[in-house]
């Protein structure tokens, strides 16, 4: 029987995307049987932005076996327990989106359906009372979770601000010690077998010759093999997601050091606030329709924390998704597959995503069908749910300031987005479809934090008699104040485990 093994892997591109597909590679392909080479050009560079992450990064930083407090200091990062979402409702108006639960379920119901009666009675604090993650960031607090058990203090989770650059660094020592090899140069031509069109090797600037058996597109927005050579095509979602520019500008540190990223809803965009430990990251994500360059970078400037440490750049983008992520034997990770805003910070999770999929399905060189075609499913749902989840957030606000916000709040929507909200609309009730991203919890602090309004409440929280309800929930609100003082200063934290050097 031939052997069918891969032999040789080329990942183009060194940019977030091509340098964690290398360690996750580099950390699993340890047979020396496949050889993984990764191309990369300095000339051409990379997004070099992309800062805020989500939990699960951790699960991947896990499965390559890093440290975490040797991973922040390496990083320069800060720790993240959710988001600020200022202005979006209304200007003026503002909540938290956080990663840990709300509250407690309580006689196996959910413990918003709790807190939508408290409130239709008139005693609810305000939902963000209740969680441990919105009431310690307030107070730029922050800790790991502990080991006691019924405790809120047990459920912290959270998330990081890196230094994406010195991510990439730090991952590209990672997979180089463990055979990845990397290959300094532009690409230049792109060679294709005549009887499937599949890739068989690319060509640099120094005519050198790069062979593979699998391809992994992690070259950016170009998307240089899925699109350019492949011609794959894309879903183009401008007509939800406005956005089109970011115009980005780090500065120095100031302002609050709570363990967030701030984002601020602007007159054609927002802006984001990404605190790490040697400065900040900013940006007014825009749509180029609505404001000009100068402008936004105007408006930028002006709504900064401290001075700004270089000229601001700006980047241009459109939202959408590469039709298939998988074609033939290339396999597209990172901007090259697709873009989204940056608003949930999801695209390291989208790279991740990429990642543990592709080793799920992991093919040899017979490229079967139906496992190209599995890869393409999910990582569809993945992309169309998270954009859903951004949608909701530009779609449900009362904001009427601009044409720009005018445009959002009346633009038709996705079937999957407007059912989540009918359902939400009538008893409140919101659930996580299959396996998205994004979990319930979420779901109702952006719907309940954009003034989306139910009807009624789930039923079934009605079996509590009246005051065995405002017991629980006072306490449950008074242990959520007591967690929140024992947890020490998010900075003293940093300070006291994993300062840079
Ligand atoms: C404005 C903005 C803000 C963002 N904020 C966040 C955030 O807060 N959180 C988050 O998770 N994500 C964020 N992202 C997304 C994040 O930046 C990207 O997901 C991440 O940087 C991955 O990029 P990449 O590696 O796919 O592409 P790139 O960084 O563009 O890397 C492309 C690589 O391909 C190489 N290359 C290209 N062409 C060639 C060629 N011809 N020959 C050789 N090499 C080539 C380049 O040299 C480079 O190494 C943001 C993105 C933008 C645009």
């Amino acid at each position: 029987m031939t052997d069918q093994r891969l032999r040789k892997i080329v990942i183009v591109g060194g940019g977030t995307a091509g340098w964690m597909t290398a360690a996750a590679l580099g950390r699993f392909l340890k047979d020396g049987h496949t050889q993984v080479t990764l191309v990369e050009s300095e000339e051409i560079g990379t997004v070099g932005v992309g800062e805020s992450t989500i939990p699960q990064i951790k699960i991947f930083n896990r499965m390559l076996g890093l440290d975490e407090f040797d991973f922040v200091r390496r990083t320069k990062a800060t720790f993240k327990l959710g988001i600020d979402f200022v202005d979006w409702k209304t200007i003026g108006h503002q909540y938290h989106h956080p990663f840990g639960p709300y509250g407690v379920d309580m006689e196996g119901v959910s413990f918003h359906a709790y807190w939508l009666r408290l409130k239709a009675m008139g005693e609810a604090a305000d939902l963000g009372e209740y969680s441990l993650q919105a009431v310690a960031s307030a107070q730029g607090k922050f800790m790991r979770p502990n080991q006691q058990r019924n405790s809120p203090l047990a459920r912290i989770d959270h998330a990081y601000h890196i230094d994406a650059g010195l991510y990439a660094r730090f991952l590209r020592g990672y997979a180089e010690e463990r055979g990845v090899r990397r290959q300094e140069g532009r690409i230049v031509d792109v060679h294709q077998r005549t009887e499937d069109g599949f890739i068989e090797a690319v060509t640099l600037q120094n005519g050198q010759r790069v062979e593979g058996d699998l391809f992994i597109d992690c070259s950016g927005f170009r998307g240089l093999l899925i699109e350019q050579t492949l011609k794959t095509g894309f879903e183009d979602w401008s007509q939800w997601l406005l956005n089109d520019r970011a115009v980005a500008v780090p500065c120095a540190l100031g302002g609050s050091t709570q363990p967030v990223t701030r984002a601020t809803a602007r007159p054609a965009g927002w802006q984001w606030r990404i605190p790490l430990q040697h400065r900040l990251g900013n940006g007014y994500a825009y749509s180029s329709q609505h404001i000009s360059e100068d402008e936004a970078t105007a408006y930028l400037l002006a709504h900064l924390d401290g001075e700004p440490l270089i000229d601001p750049f700006t980047l241009r983008f459109k939202a959408g998704r590469r039709k298939k992520s998988w074609n033939k034997n290339v396999v597209a990770i990172g901007l090259s597959a697709g873009f989204m805003e940056p608003l949930e910070s999801q695209s390291i999770h989208l790279i991740q995503v990429g990642i543990s999929r592709l080793l799920a399905m992991f093919p040899d060189k017979r490229f079967e069908t139906p496992d190209i075609d599995r890869y393409n499913r999910v990582m569809k749902f993945e992309y169309e749910t998270i954009r859903d989840f951004l949608i909701l957030h530009f779609h449900a606000t009362r904001r009427n300031d601009t044409p720009y916000w005018d445009y959002l709040r009346e633009m038709p929507i996705p079937d999957y987005l407007a059912d989540k909200m009918a359902v939400f609309q009538s008893y409140g009730r919101v659930f996580r479809e299959n396996e998205e991203l994004f979990t319930d919890t979420s779901w109702f602090a952006v719907m309940v934090g954009q003034g989306l309004e139910p009807r009624g409440h789930d039923p079934m929280a009605d079996v509590m008699a009246d005051d065995e309800l405002r017991a629980r929930m006072a306490d449950i609100h008074a242990v959520i104040a007591r967690s929140a003082q024992v947890m020490p200063d998010h900075m003293r934290f940093i300070a006291d485990n994993c300062a840079a050097a």
